[in-house]
């Protein structure tokens, strides 16, 4: 639906001043108000939430100029979206009920970036509490340590809340007062000149750094800042089962909030050093045992070690080939997610012996003797 010209809806002109904007929007609003037109209120209402947008826009010389520029639809192609830049408080008419514009400051930050005017400024919330920086890091631990689990000891730097002015930033016994450039808001508005003409923006209060706040006295601890780097020692618990890349999330242990708000999380993603002896697939342990050729050809009890370190005591019968796999049920690792816990498979690996004794010698040339001469080959055909 086509938005109505602001300028119609109110019956003025372009040039109209704010005293003629708010003159005509009184004697409009109050023609049309929904309480004063109990016959007809739907088609009242409608018009008084008309009334209310066009004012509500004009009034502010922010708005008006961008109204001005770009229509009722805002700007394009900046990330408007549903509803766009003007979207959101249109539809209210509770004249206190208006925030649909509040995030100006972010679509000045846009348009700063786009029209290189002057820097990128980081969009800073300036008001209210704010989760603290998350802090990533990687922690190595060994095969049988995923296995098993494991609680490590980290040390991490970070920020933390300085102990001698609680985060203030100010000398204990002073007091911080509001930042008279932007009067405690943390922004301050900039006209500026880009292709599209000019614009009014909202950028960082560089006097305060966005806080609102001035400190007469800094903290001498932290000069100011609020935080110190500390190097605290964390506990991990990493759980037995964890895989290579997975991510323990250690809530609250990242950089402190602004303001009062929560702290950060601490995400240490695990990697696992590859064994000598075992690899993994999913839940199951998998490992190759060598056994020789009489254990091959008569069967054995084999000792296998486990990853635990613990030996599972596993007969395989006579006349095991190479390469055939075992199982072991439920000697894997552990899920994350249920008490199941994977299989050993391991796969058997006949030794040829590369040098023998004259005992050994003999027993086999005995046996040979005693084996048909021509290998099987014969019987598929190849050589017939
Ligand atoms: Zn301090
Ligand atoms: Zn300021």
């Amino acid at each position: 639906m086509a938005k109505k010209d602001y300028y119609e809806v109110l019956g003025v002109n372009k040039s109209a001043t704010d005293e003629e904007l708010k003159k005509a929007y009184r004697k409009l609003a109050k023609k049309y108000h929904p309480d004063a037109n109990p016959d007809n209120k739907k088609e009242a209402e409608a018009k008084f939430k008309e009334i209310n947008e066009a004012y509500e826009t004009l009034s502010n010389p922010q708005k008006r100029r961008m109204y001005d520029q770009f229509g009722p639809d805002g700007p394009q192609g900046f990330g408007g979206g549903a509803g766009g830049p003007f979207g959101g408080g249109y539809y209210s008419y509770s004249s206190s009920g208006f925030d649909g514009f509040s995030d100006f400051g972010d679509l000045g930050d846009i348009f700063s970036s786009f029209f290189g005017g002057g820097g990128r400024t980081s969009r800073q919330q300036t008001k209210g509490p704010k989760k603290g920086a998350d802090l990533n890091l990687n922690l190595e631990i060994t095969f049988e340590e995923a296995f098993l689990g494991v609680e490590k000891e980290i040390v991490i730097t970070r920020p933390e809340t300085c102990d001698i002015c609680h985060g203030t930033g100010a000398k204990p016994g002073t007091t911080v007062t509001k930042c008279p450039t932007c009067n405690g808001t943390g922004t301050v508005r900039q006209v500026q000149n880009t292709i599209l003409g000019q614009m009014q923006t909202t950028r960082t209060c560089t006097a305060c750094h966005g806080t609102g706040e001035i400190i007469k006295e800094p903290c001498d601890y932290c000069k100011g800042k609020g935080t110190v780097r500390k190097q605290p020692r964390i506990k991990v618990k990493i759980p037995a089962g964890i895989d290579d890349n997975q991510t323990v999330v250690l809530r609250g242990e990242g950089e402190p909030g602004e303001k009062g708000g929560p702290k950060g999380d601490l995400y240490i993603t695990v990697r696992i050093k590859r064994s000598s002896i075992y690899s993994r697939q999913g839940t199951t342990v998998m490992c190759e045992v060598p056994i020789t050729i009489t254990q091959a050809t008569l069967g054995a009890n084999l000792k296998i070690p486990m990853v635990d370190g613990s030996a599972e005591t596993f007969t395989i019968p006579e006349g095991t080939q190479t390469g055939t796999k075992f199982t072991i049920r439920e000697r894997g690792f552990k899920s994350l997610n249920s008490n199941a816990r994977g299989n050993f498979v391991f796969t058997v690996i006949v030794q040829t012996p590369k040098r023998l004794n004259k005992e050994q010698r003999e027993l086999l040339e005995k046996l040979a003797r005693t084996m048909n001469e021509q290998p099987p080959i014969k019987k598929k055909g190849i050589f017939g």
